[in-house]
């Protein structure tokens, strides 16, 4: 897919959007019996070649959460990878991925850094990764999909068992400037500070080339869980590193039910890429709300075989279908706030069915029911009498 010129022909972008995720959705359908019973419990036609978006039933990110439910559209042969999301034990998200699956992710590392950067494989970029290799990153998604940097350019990792340092990283970014070749950092914003700070305390810090980036990814909390404000980070990141313009700072977005990356562009806006559906929904009616309104963001990703790709997550944001500043069209996102823990229970349930009382008592006897909400309804039902 010619990534950069879809992003300029919106049109052309959302009419392939609906054709592919039409075939996903008929895809898991038809390979996943429980996707199929859930469509059906929601009062979908399983069928319906000709569904629209906005009716393609998605699973709240909860349900990838819970060990014993099997989202996989494929046999337990065929899944190559049980990707996991950062977090404690009981929140942590599950994703089974098979061979097609983690083949379009990459193709969408690759793809989307040459749109949204300019970089090429062939260029003079350097990757400094600010986390493990994919191999000791295993199945923790996010180190792995940070450490895919390597498809695009020659790529050294900064943590070599779960130690990081941004002292070597510091130095490596120098050595590369003094070669006369461009930087491609990528990291989450804590360890960027961390590298800023030791930048920032040496004499006769380079300036990074014009072509050089930074990437954040990952949560905009420090190590004791203050948030970080992202054009405060961009200055002092700017300042400490010697970066010629801010535009040069961009953030990523990613979960690990998406399978694929949403980068910023210079005016840093995140253009969701042409074969994923970005949809802010309403949390107590579960309707896609219209452009610019603020609502819990829903991705429809049609590269996923293995589960169905179609994901309600558990951030507040907004989605935008104007051309951008950048003169880039197709859909913007911007992530607002994660939900809280006590949020994100009450959703699973109540956003998938809205406030319709007989579809939540199906949606109960279906398989992708929520169990720490069937819990929650048992517990505080009266005890039997003895
Ligand atoms: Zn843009």
């Amino acid at each position: 897919m010619d990534f950069d010129s879809l992003l300029r022909d919106p049109a052309r972008a959302s009419s392939l959007r609906t054709d592919l995720l039409r075939q996903s959705f008929l895809a898991h359908t038809d390979r996943q019996q429980r996707y199929h019973s859930y469509a059906e419990a929601l009062g979908i036609d399983p069928e319906d070649s000709e569904i629209a978006v906005d009716l393609i039933p998605l699973l709240p990110s909860a349900l990838f959460k819970q060990p014993d439910l099997d989202l996989a559209s494929v046999p337990p042969s065929a899944i190559i990878k049980r990707c996991v999301s950062s977090g404690t034990s009981g929140s942590r998200s599950i994703v089974p991925r098979d061979e097609t699956t983690l083949t379009r992710f990459f193709s969408s590392v690759t793809a989307s850094l040459p749109a949204l950067f300019g970089v090429e494989r062939t260029g003079l970029h350097r990757g400094i990764v600010l986390g493990p290799t994919t191999a000791e990153a295993g199945d923790l998604w996010f180190a792995y999909a940070i450490g895919c940097l390597s498809l695009v350019v020659p790529t050294e990792h900064f943590e070599r068992n779960s130690a990081f340092s941004a002292e070597a990283a510091a130095s490596r970014v120098r050595e590369t400037l003094s070669e006369g070749l461009d930087v491609a950092l990528i990291g989450p914003p804590q360890r960027v500070l961390e590298l800023s700070h030791v930048a920032a305390g040496e004499r006769s810090w380079p300036t990074l080339s014009a072509a050089s980036f930074v990437i954040t990814a990952g949560g905009w909390k420090t190590r004791h869980m203050r948030d970080i404000d992202p054009a405060h980070f961009r200055d002092l990141v700017k300042r400490s590193l010697h970066i010629p313009d801010s535009t040069q700072i961009r953030d990523s977005y990613n979960m690990v039910e998406l399978n694929s990356v949403i980068h910023e562009c210079e005016a840093h806006e995140k253009h969701v890429p042409p074969w994923v559906e970005a949809q802010a929904r309403d949390p107590t009616t579960n309707r896609p709300l219209p452009a610019g309104r603020l609502g819990v963001l829903a991705f429809l990703d049609a590269s996923a075989t293995s589960y169905p790709g179609f994901v309600l997550s558990e951030d507040f944001g907004i989605v935008n279908n104007t051309f951008c500043a950048c003169g880039r069209g197709g859909q913007r996102v911007r992530v607002v706030r994660r939900m809280s823990r006590i949020e994100s229970r009450g959703c699973a349930l109540k956003m998938t069915v809205g406030q319709d009382a007989d579809r939540k008592r199906r949606f109960l006897l279906s398989v992708y029911r929520d169990r720490t909400v069937a819990d929650a309804q048992n517990r505080s039902r009266p005890d039997p009498e003895p």
